[in-house]
């Protein structure tokens, strides 16, 4: 994929936070990772404009060193994690919003047990909630790493929720799932305490998410 096909990307799921009430107003980013003459970093929604006038020229890249080569421009106030997970994860895109369900669950600092098999698309028997930081610091990105280890998805206490993937789709998909997860959870404990399927059962439904994913 070449790097206007990605800036288009990153405008067409930015449009979609809106769109699917996947993330109010201005919140949320998205990054693609991309190689620019020689830099490694990531392609990333820039800060403060509204995603409905964004143009191909307004995403910012970011090196890995996290310097910014937009003359104008500056990259989301959170770009911070964005540039950590491309160094501890071996992921592509990344895709970060206060989506209603994860926002609420994340108040409560808790991690989300495996009340429902499909916890299994986060990584793990859980999907977890790290620790409380200033947003846009590398304090909330360290604790954002800690909780990301083993996981493609995470809760971000008082914030939102994070998805990673090997592109943009399997991210945005993610970060769909997380958020329908969320709302069921919730709902779930509206009404008492749900049953949790073990350990055990889980690393069978990993196992099982994985050989159906390269099926
Ligand atoms: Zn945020």
């Amino acid at each position: 994929m070449n790097e206007i096909e990605k800036r288009q990307l990153i405008i067409k799921y930015s449009n979609s936070f809106n769109s699917l009430n996947l993330s109010p107003l201005r919140s949320g980013n998205i990054s693609i990772k991309h190689k620019k003459q020689n830099y490694e970093g990531f392609l990333i929604t820039p800060s403060g404009k509204k995603y409905e006038n964004l143009s191909d020229l307004d995403i910012v890249f970011v090196d890995s060193d996290g310097k910014n080569h937009h003359e104008l421009n500056l990259p989301s106030s959170e770009y911070n994690f964005h540039l950590d997970l491309y160094k501890e994860t071996d992921c592509n895109a990344i895709v970060h919003c206060h989506s209603k369900y994860s926002l609420i669950l994340s108040c409560l600092r808790k991690n989300i047990p495996s009340f429902h098999y499909m916890i299994a698309l986060a990584g793990g028997d859980n999907i977890v909630c790290a620790e409380y930081g200033l947003f846009g610091t590398k304090d909330l990105s360290n604790s954002i790493i800690r909780a990301m280890k083993n996981r493609k998805a995470c809760l971000l206490s008082n914030h939102g929720q994070i998805a990673i993937g090997n592109d943009i789709h399997e991210a945005f998909e993610l970060a769909q799932e997380v958020e329908f997860l969320c709302e069921c959870y919730y709902k779930c404990i509206l009404l008492g305490k749900p049953e949790i399927i073990s350990y055990e059962e889980m690393q069978k439904v990993i196992e099982k998410i994985g050989n159906y994913k390269k099926s």
